[in-house]
């Protein structure tokens, strides 16, 4: 029965593939301390957006990615620090979720270049890599490092054991032998397609920038992980084990998402600043750079202030939102469970009573294949356009139902007529004779009608009053 369940959560995996800008990616492996980051600096010297973060030495904890560019062909190297086995290493945090994102590297991979260290010779993890490197059919490229002099140059002769074909003598320090390898590198490439020859942009206008945001522990990496069917992130008991802000970006469909894990992470500054602070700082600024937020609430746990306070910023800032009530999958329910959590979500979180709320396990699986639907649909409704004569429409039936007051001198607010002026999000500019005049429960019940005649489920709405100069 339980491989039964399991198989049905699988098929509601939605159907994604990782692009990561759609260029070819090459891995690069070896045990530890071969000199695998330095080969790397040098192989990307002239397209290095940043260092490398390498939180401990030897292990790099999520998968790195930096772009490189050579005889007119642009690609992608990542780094697997994490190829790190049991033997002989005392206890590595997180081992097998490092493995795992090597692994899942060198699957996305077009080509790999396995570094092994010339100074040592073959060690026997050299062996057990090449044996489990040979097994995913890539092309490999031997990189036999710190040949510094020709006599190191011929010592990598000794590498043909490992069986992967021809070993390159380089030197990551000296820069030796790297135009060789990077020759051959790019045949490959070439050879699997996948190429562009200039340096590859996606059109920004087809991405849909998804800020995945909530408390602690509330499931955002469990629910990133459901959305791109693969684990892209650690996931942990541990409230905040992900190191780092990780944007993934999928292709699904024709369509491109770009889902950015604002998941907490502890660093010595959150000592100072304490966790909230740096939990929400961070799913703020994920928030201006999204079009769309996905706010992860938890099922068993009541909606606090700090989820509020990313409401009313969702709201701030203009983007669309849909409510994760996640881990549903825990929650005792009767008949009116449903609608109890959804009032309770609506009055709690009352400044995006317009978003939808979704009732979902990323452990299970419940409904997650809904979600990227709710993206779309949401998306639409967040860059709709509204002809102006519908929505002089509205306006003219609701200022029937309800006319503008007039005030102590005996002057009545007068609204000529409205236009859609932007839209992400929709932005609506009434023109009126004097902006004084309409009190706030006014302009509330207008922009309400419009909302009511026009829908906009998911979108905040913006409204401009202008008076005649
Ligand atoms: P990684 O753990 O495989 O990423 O290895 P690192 O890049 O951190 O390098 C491990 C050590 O090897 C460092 O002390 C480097 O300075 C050294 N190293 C890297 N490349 C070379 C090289 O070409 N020649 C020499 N002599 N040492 C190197
Ligand atoms: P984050 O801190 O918001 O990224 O939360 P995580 O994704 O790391 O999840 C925190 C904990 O909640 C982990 O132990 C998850 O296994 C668990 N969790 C996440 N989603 C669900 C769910 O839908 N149901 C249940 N039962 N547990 C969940």
């Amino acid at each position: 029965l339980t491989s039964q369940t399991e198989e049905k959560t699988r098929k509601e995996i939605p159907k994604t593939r990782i692009i990561r800008r759609n260029l070819p990616l090459v891995a690069i492996v070896g045990r530890p301390n071969v000199g695998k980051s330095t080969l790397l600096n040098r192989l990307t010297r002239d397209f290095r957006f940043g260092a490398i973060a390498v939180d401990v030495p030897g292990i790099t904890r999520d998968r790195t990615y930096h772009r490189a560019f050579w005889n007119g062909i642009d690609f992608e190297l990542v780094d697997t620090g994490g190829l790190v086995f049991d033997e002989g290493r005392e206890q590595v945090p997180f081992l097998k979720e490092i493995r795992e994102q090597a692994l899942i590297a060198l699957n996305e991979a077009t080509a790999a270049i396995f570094v092994v260290d010339s100074t040592v010779g073959v060690a026997d993890l050299d062996r057990q890599i090449a044996k489990m490197i040979r097994r995913l059919g890539l092309p490999v490229l031997l990189a036999v490092n710190k040949c510094d002099d020709e006599q190191r140059y011929l010592d990598a002769n000794e590498f043909w054991k490992l069986g992967l074909g021809e070993p390159f003598p380089v030197s990551g320090i000296h820069g030796i032998g790297t135009g060789d390898l990077l020759d051959k590198l790019v045949e490959y490439i070439c050879e699997r397609g996948n190429v562009f020859h200039e340096p590859y942009l996606v059109d920004e206008r087809n991405v849909r920038r998804i800020a995945i945001v909530g408390r602690p522990n509330a499931g955002k990496s469990s629910i990133l992980n459901r959305l791109v069917g693969e684990t892209r992130a650690i996931v942990s008991d541990i409230p905040g084990t992900t190191r780092d802000t990780i944007d993934t970006t999928i292709q699904r469909d024709e369509k491109i998402y770009c889902l950015m894990d604002t998941a907490g992470i502890r660093r010595k500054k959150m000592v100072e600043y304490g966790t909230e602070f740096f939990m929400i700082n961070r799913a703020f600024k994920a928030i201006r750079r999204a079009d769309l937020v996905i706010l992860v609430v938890d099922a068993v746990a009541d909606i606090v202030e700090q989820d509020e306070k990313l409401a009313e910023r969702i709201v701030q800032e203009g983007r669309g939102c849909i409510i994760l009530m996640n881990k549903w999958d825990l929650v005792q329910k009767d008949e009116d469970t449903y609608e109890k959590a959804k009032h309770y979500v609506q009055t709690r979180l009352a400044a995006i009573d317009w978003a939808p709320c979704l009732f979902v396990s990323a452990t299970t699986g419940q409904r997650c294949e809904k979600v990227y639907e709710l993206i779309e649909s949401v998306y639409e409704q967040y860059s709709r356009r509204v002809s102006t004569s519908v929505l002089n429409q509205v306006l003219e039936e609701a200022i029937v139902w309800n006319p503008p007051s007039t005030n102590k001198q005996g002057k009545q607010g007068k609204i000529y007529y409205c236009t859609q002026v932007s839209s992400k999000p929709p932005t609506i500019t009434l023109f009126v004779n004097e902006p004084k005049l309409f009190k706030e429960n006014y302009k509330r019940y207008i922009e309400n009608y419009f909302r009511k005649s026009l829908g906009f489920k998911g979108t905040p709405l913006r409204f401009l009053w202008r008076g005649k100069k």
